[in-house]
């Protein structure tokens, strides 16, 4: 968390006056930040829906956010998905705080999965990230496309790419299954299988080589989006923002972070 972060946090005298007060400017992922897994700020967390307490993430807030610190909010908020603490979210006043704008911190990289849904797993709300979902959270010109529009236009300071155990896509990518237009997208995983160190069985029958090539495939996203995005690869250069790796686990609920 940056010095002007903390001190945003430090004039929030409780969460239901930071809730009534008009200059409601640290929101959304921000809030995050508020509850950490103490008894005090435990108690803050709202429960009952008379309570919302996350807005929208507004420009100012976004912008005095780090790459880092917003890396700190995506683990913070996977922590309290994890312990079955999440923030109570407003979808109605989120939808209406975001109507008029958006200012979202990170554009994520994700599969298409049903069991992995970040916002989710990262107990954010509406205007807090971008996310790309396609199966095998593979890139193409499209998705790159979307990234330099989030990151370079839209002001997002993280790139997180993120895959998940057991992924059907790259099991079906080691299986080599051919289906349609699944046959094109399969074939950009098969790197990642190429690209794994693994000596026991390399079949898609074995789920811990299943789950060693989604690592790979994860790395190996991050350098094609290097590789094939100038604009991307320029920002990170400049420092503007940060490109990072995550692996979920279904079975934990919990989420790696490469950074
Ligand atoms: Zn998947």
């Amino acid at each position: 968390m940056t010095e002007s972060e903390t001190r945003n946090l430090d004039r929030l005298p409780s969460r239901r006056a930071f809730v009534t007060t008009s200059a409601a400017a640290a929101i959304g992922l921000l809030s995050a930040c508020n509850s950490k897994p103490d008894e005090t700020k435990q108690a803050e967390i709202p429960t009952a829906p008379q309570e919302p307490a996350i807005v929208a993430l507004t420009k100012e807030a976004r912008d005095q956010m780090t790459p880092d610190s917003i890396i700190a909010k995506l683990k913070e908020g996977n922590t309290r998905f994890r312990e079955g603490r999440k923030i109570q979210r407003d979808f109605l006043a989120e939808q209406r705080a975001t109507a008029s704008g958006q200012f979202p911190a990170a554009v994520l990289l994700s599969c298409v999965d049903s069991r992995a849904p970040a916002e989710i797993l990262f107990n954010l709300g509406m205007g807090d990230v971008f996310n790309a979902r396609i199966a095998g959270n593979i890139e193409n010109p499209d998705i790159l496309g979307s990234m330099e529009f989030t990151t370079k236009l839209a002001g997002a300071k993280l790139v997180l790419v993120m895959g998940h155990s057991a992924c059907g896509a790259v099991a079906g990518a080691i299986a080599n299954a051919k289906l349609g237009n699944l046959t094109q997208l399969l074939a950009k995983i098969q790197p990642a299988i190429k690209g794994t160190k693994y000596t026991g069985d390399r079949t898609a029958d074995n789920p811990e080589f299943v789950d060693a090539v989604a690592r790979t495939n994860i790395d190996l996203t991050i350098a094609n989006i290097r590789k094939n995005s100038k604009v991307i690869a320029d920002l990170e250069k400049a420092g503007a923002i940060k490109i990072v790796g995550a692996y979920y686990n279904l079975k934990t609920g919990a989420v790696e972070f490469s950074a």
